[in-house]
Order: C-alpha cells, then structure tokens, then sequence
C-alpha cells in the first residue's frame, strides 16, 4: 500500500465557468488558471502521482506546453490514472475536501464522484468528495479561491 496527498487551489474570477470534477456549476464566478481551472481533478493528480512518487501534475502535463491551455482536466486526470496504472498500482480508494466558501457544492458532489470514477476507471464507492467552507476567513472564506486537499491509496496491482 502506497498513499499520496495532493493540493490546489486557485483564484475565483468573474465572468470564468466554475468546473469541479468535471461539474459545470452556476455561479457568477469561476477558476482562474491554464486549464479549466478544476482543483479537484488537479489535486486528486497530484495525490495518485505523489501516492507512485511519480512527480507531480506540473512535471506530466507542463504549463509551458501550449497543448494544455484550457485543457479538460477530466482528461488530464484520466492520463494520470492510466500513468500510475501502467507503474504497476491500483487505486483503492480516493478522499478529497473542497473548500469553497460559495456556492454550495453538495448537490453536485455525487455527479463529481462520478466523473472522477469513469476516469479513473473504478467504482465511485471508491472516491469520496466532501465539500465545506472557510468560516468566512482566508481567500476561500471571503469567495477569492477555492482550494482542494485530496488522499488517494494505491496498492500494488
Ligand atoms: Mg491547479
């Protein structure tokens, strides 16, 4: 048994689209960065790629790779699991927290489940997504960034 820890977070800006786990949600802001944005799928990367200490989400996929500007995370977050599967694991299971001081994410979590698990290939029994706020405090409390911190265990396949 391997485990790994992943985190991300970024800048909520007006006029972006929101995309958690592959989950367009309505909301007058969204995730700022070179991909869509979605610190979920980025954190759970990291958490694989880090559980295989295989590196990280910047050394697979570049920012300076133009091929990734506005990349489709779900897709990013598929060619990492296939990279720790082709390594020799298997995933066992998947935890990952939110922190989002708005909007209220918890009618989209089972639909992320979801998309992470087709992705992922496994069962959505094996990855669970948990959401809450910052109390109001720090740039997620007051509605600047979300931030996301993700768990993942693998086992020798
Ligand atoms: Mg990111």
């Amino acid at each position: 048994m391997r485990i790994g820890t992943g985190y991300d977070l970024h800048r909520l800006e007006a006029g972006l689209a929101l995309v958690l786990g592959g989950v367009r949600i309505s909301h007058a802001k969204g995730l700022s960065g070179h991909s869509d944005g979605d610190a979920l799928a980025h954190a759970i990367i990291d958490a694989l790629l880090g559980a295989a200490a295989l590196g990280n989400i910047g050394r697979l996929f570049p920012d300076t790779d133009p091929q990734h500007e506005g990349a489709d995370s779900l897709d990013l977050l598929a060619r990492a699991g296939a990279h720790v599967m082709k390594n020799g694991y298997s995933i066992v299971n998947i935890d990952a927290t939110i922190i989002a001081q708005e909007p209220t994410l918890d009618p989209h979590l089972d639909e992320m489940r979801e998309n992470l698990a087709r992705c992922l290939k496994i069962s959505a029994d094996r990855i669970s997504v948990k959401a809450k706020t910052n109390e109001g405090l720090g740039p997620e409390g007051r509605g600047e960034a979300i931030s996301v911190h993700a768990a993942a265990l693998l086992e020798d396949a």
